[in-house]
């Protein structure tokens, strides 16, 4: 009698002012432990998440629905359906249309989204940009919406060198070109009044943040500079999927600092256990401190194989 564990994101929305953040997710995949936590040795790793049988652990596909006034935003638009089933299988991903379903509960189809705000072009992170119609042709999955992307990012993304060129796929940018939905953006750049992108080098040279502010609070959704609470938490620890982890580092403490400077809420887009939280400082130590509400339902599965 085998057992698998599942994982299920648990929507939050948090209310900044007039400014609703929706926590939602394109479902889950199995990632090799030691991708994800580089150097970190896997007997300190696997006591934050225990890995499988493969050593693969889970990451939350995490993505927000910002409502601002009558503008939707979208950040972020997961791993999507493009990839083969050999691909699917290597990394579990179970189900289709998963962040479709979860943007149906808000009552919202794909062409009610306006922007499309990318933290980076990593396959997990914007192959949800696309999608296969019924021909086979890969168009934009969310027809009215405009695409904003680094012009660093955008560039590494479509001349990729050896080391990036398995998580860089044309099929998620080139159709929004064709169509004209692509808005290049460069450095720090202000969306609509009281959301706007930073600027977060070290798992990519132009990686971005999306800041969120309003009623007097703020929120930041981290992406891959601090995709799992225990990254700030452990400084040191840096994914092997970095590809400047010094920089990493580095943009690790500037966040930290912002973070507690401003008591911001801190969305985490693929920690397998909770989806927000607020960073404490004590004796020295980082400690994120998680909202229960947006903590994951895990279940154990029993399968008869
Ligand atoms: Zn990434």
């Amino acid at each position: 009698m085998a057992s698998t564990r599942v994982y299920r994101n648990r929507p939050v929305t948090l209310t900044l002012g007039s400014i609703r953040v929706h926590v939602l997710s394109d479902g889950v995949v199995w990632w090799d432990g030691g991708g994800m936590f580089g150097l970190t040795p896997k007997v300190l790793w696997q006591r934050v998440i225990r890995p499988d049988e493969l050593n693969r652990v889970p990451m939350m596909l995490r993505t927000l629905l910002v409502e601002a006034g009558e503008t939707r935003i979208l950040v972020d638009t997961g791993i999507g359906d493009k990839l083969p089933d050999k691909a699917r299988r290597q990394i579990n991903l179970q189900g289709r249309d998963r962040l479709l379903q979860d943007l149906a509960t808000l009552g919202l189809g794909p062409e009610d989204i306006d922007i499309v705000l990318l933290t980076h072009l990593h396959n997990d992170h914007c192959g949800g940009n696309t999608r296969l119609d019924e021909e086979g042709r890969v168009v934009p999955t969310f027809p009215r919406a405009e695409y904003w992307i680094q012009r660093r990012e955008l560039a590494d993304a479509m001349f990729p060198n050896e080391r990036t060129r398995g998580t860089y796929f044309r099929e998620n940018v080139e159709p929004l070109m064709q169509s004209g939905q692509l808005r290049v953006i460069d450095g720090d750049t202000d969306v609509v009044p009281g959301i706007w992108t930073t600027l977060t080098p070290g798992h990519t040279a132009s990686h971005q943040c999306v800041v969120m502010e309003g009623g007097g609070e703020k929120a930041i959704f981290l992406a891959d500079a601090v995709s799992w609470g225990v990254f700030f938490e452990r400084l040191a620890w840096v994914p092997a999927y970095d590809l400047e982890p010094m920089v990493s580092i580095h943009t690790k403490k500037r966040l930290a600092r912002w973070a507690l400077r401003h008591n911001a809420w801190l969305i985490f887009q693929h920690d397998a256990r909770f989806g927000v939280g607020k960073l404490e400082e004590q004796d020295g130590h980082y400690l994120v401190r998680p909202l229960e509400a947006s903590r994951s339902v895990v279940e154990e599965v029993r399968s008869n194989d």
